[in-house]
């Protein structure tokens, strides 16, 4: 979708801290961080809500979450994916926040 914030990240045409990247699958550090390390997920399929995107476009989502919390190192974190406004969301290209949660002597989260 031309407008899409998202879908521009994916095309290349807005800059992003690329994490990991697959045929249908994205993932970026989020530009206003909640924790170090707050990444999203996203699938490189124009859908606003979750019941826009095919499964096929979703079926990876899951396990890059996984991997991400391998790769950082994390014990603690949450998964969360918000659909329309009334549930927080803001940007309207299904999105899931990987959201690290940092233990007490890191002084974060
Ligand atoms: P929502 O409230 O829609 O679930 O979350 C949208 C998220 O997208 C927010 O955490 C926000 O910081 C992030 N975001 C919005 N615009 C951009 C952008 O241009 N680049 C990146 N990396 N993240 C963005
Ligand atoms: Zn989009």
């Amino acid at each position: 979708m031309a407008a899409c914030i998202f879908c521009k990240i994916i095309r290349g045409e807005i800059p992003s801290m690329k994490i990991f990247e697959s045929e249908k699958t994205l993932a970026f550090l989020d530009i206003g961080p909640l924790a170090k390390g707050h990444s999203l997920i996203i699938p490189k399929f124009h859908g606003a809500k979750l019941h826009d995107v095919p499964d096929e476009h979703l079926a990876e989502i899951i396990s890059v979450a996984k991997r991400i919390a391998v790769a950082q190192g994390v014990e603690d974190y949450n998964i969360l994916q918000n659909n329309g406004r009334i549930a927080h969301q803001v940007v309207d290209h299904v999105h899931f926040h990987m959201i690290p949660k940092p233990n007490e002597k890191e002084g974060l989260g």
